[in-house]
């Protein structure tokens, strides 16, 4: 598709490299500041981590990696484009999150922060203190975390939770009488895939939870797809032109521009960059390492998974894991570069939020992945079945078809994932903290710059990091289009 807009020169005023939630989010804000944009796609299919696809039968959708969008739900480059306006629809469970410990016992934190109070019991108290925000506290946080690292604009609430996010997931849970409660809260910061004792491990926990009793963890009407393609109709009504099927592996295959989007890994970035960035840039990208993998099985049902507790039924997020122990110990295992004896699970379950995504005969999707060595090319779909049927027997008679996609795999369906990270870089603090590296001037920290003039990387590499929120790609934007302005 060849664009009108394309300027006098016939070059492009952004040429955006990949489709995935940030690289559209940037294109979306260039082409509505009136900039000729145009997004080029290696996959078939935009959206990267965010979509979704018919895996098994006709009309019965999955999402091929991001499920859940606490982050999306609040995210402000997506308030600002406005997604509903372009079809975005949240479906929003009364339950964030459930925990399956067994047959028996599961803990869920709610929407209403009085149901999790009651659900916690003895441990509401500490958990509404070190945990619980109200809705002001949400949009601070939210204002001060999804931007690069900086002068914090909140300093007081920044203190607070600075203070407790610096603590290891086992130092932190320790304000928690009962082993559920710590093992609830082990689990959210687990998605971190950082050991629970490492610095800083409680942080991912801290920043997930805040939104649970407030807005809380929603999935997208129709599939996660349903957020790319509301990015793609913004882009488009604004004259973006998007080109799928196109791979860009070095600077000779980019079409002119002046100015460049890399929605891509660093590793990806020095490729295609190659000599061109500056070598003190260079050795800091060097620096950059990869976090270890999931191991994904999708699995399509005659009916729900058959837990014996009702809590499951009511959310779209699960974590299944006998106790702390359980996490800790896969979490160490994996960070030491093997596989765990016992996986922990991250589930779902999102037709018994959303049925629209069950097709005409009414099936049932699930998904489940457990954390695994970076690269690792094993098939861990049994275990991750026996955990399951371990907490709802029977669980094996109502799986009509299921799809392991290993680390390695997840690689090589989206580039960003480097072997099946799914961060696109180690949750480190030092990663964190310089995502992907220190910018010089606090007041204006710019991780997007790429130290080659008109070219940033606008990827979950950089900060705010992981998950679907768009906020690496709106910043990046936001930069590039002050560099030409002169301001922000
Ligand atoms: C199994 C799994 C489960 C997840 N679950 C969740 C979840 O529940 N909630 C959540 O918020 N997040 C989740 N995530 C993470 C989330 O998907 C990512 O953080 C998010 O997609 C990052 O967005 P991005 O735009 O930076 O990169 P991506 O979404 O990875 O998109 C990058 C795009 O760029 C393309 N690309 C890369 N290199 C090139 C190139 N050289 N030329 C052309 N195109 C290129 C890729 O093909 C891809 O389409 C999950 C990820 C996985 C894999």
């Amino acid at each position: 598709m060849e664009s009108s807009q394309r300027t006098d020169t016939g070059r492009w005023d952004a040429v955006v490299v990949g489709s995935g939630p940030n690289g559209l989010t940037a294109a979306a804000m260039l082409a509505r500041a009136g900039r000729s944009v145009l997004v080029l796609e290696a996959a078939e299919t935009v959206g990267g981590g965010t979509r979704s696809t018919e895996l098994f039968e006709s009309g019965v959708v999955h999402d091929v990696c991001s499920a859940v969008h606490p982050l999306g739900r609040v995210s402000p480059a997506f308030a600002e484009l406005d997604l509903a306006s372009h079809g975005l629809r949240w479906a929003t469970p009364d339950a964030s999150l459930v925990h399956v410990f067994d047959e028996e016992r599961a803990l869920a934190v709610f929407r209403d922060p009085l149901a999790t109070d009651h659900a916690l019991g003895v441990d509401a108290k500490s958990w509404r203190r070190l945990v619980g925000v109200d809705a002001d506290q949400l949009g601070m946080l939210v204002d001060e975390v999804l931007r690069p690292i900086g002068v914090p604009r909140h300093p007081l609430l920044m203190a607070r939770f600075g203070f407790r996010a610096l603590q290891s997931a086992d130092r932190f849970t320790r304000a928690f009488d009962e082993e559920a409660t710590r093992t609830l809260f082990a689990g959210v910061a687990a998605h971190a895939i950082v050991p629970l004792s490492t610095a800083a491990s409680s942080a991912p926990g801290l920043m997930l939870l805040a939104p649970a009793s407030v807005t809380g963890w929603p999935i997208a009407v129709g599939g996660s797809q349903s957020i790319a393609d509301a990015l793609v109709s913004c882009l488009l009504a604004a004259g973006g032109v998007i080109e799928t099927g196109r791979r860009i592996n070095c600077f000779d295959d980019l079409p002119p521009a002046r100015q460049y989007y890399f929605d891509t890994s660093i590793r990806g970035l020095v490729a295609i960059l190659g000599e061109r960035i500056p070598p003190r840039v260079r050795r800091a990208y060097e620096r950059w390492r990869y976090g270890p993998g999931v191991c994904k099985i999708d699995f399509l049902l005659s009916e729900p998974i058959p837990w014996r507790t009702p809590l499951p039924s009511r959310t779209a997020t699960i974590h299944v894991a006998q106790d702390y122990a359980q996490i800790a110990d896969a979490e160490s295992a994996v960070a030491r570069g093997q596989h765990p004896v016992r996986p922990w699970l991250l589930a779902g379950e999102p037709t018994r939020i959303d049925p629209s995504r069950a097709g005409d005969a009414n099936r049932h999707v699930a998904w489940a992945y457990c954390h695994v060595p970076n690269g690792s090319s094993r098939d861990l779909g049994e275990e991750m079945i026996a955990e399951l049927e371990r907490c709802a027997p029977g669980f094996r008679d109502v799986i009509v078809a299921s799809q392991v996609t290993t680390a390695e795999e997840i690689g090589e369906h989206d580039a960003n994932f480097v072997g099946g990270d799914i961060g696109s870089g180690a949750n480190s603090l030092r990663q964190l903290v310089a995502r992907p590296r220190l910018s010089a001037n606090p007041f204006r920290p710019n991780p997007y710059a790429t130290g080659v003039p008109g070219a940033y990387l606008c990827s979950s590499a950089t900060a705010p990091g992981g998950g679907v929120h768009g906020m690496s790609g709106y910043w990046a934007a936001k930069f590039g289009l002050r560099d030409q302005r002169g301001r922000l």
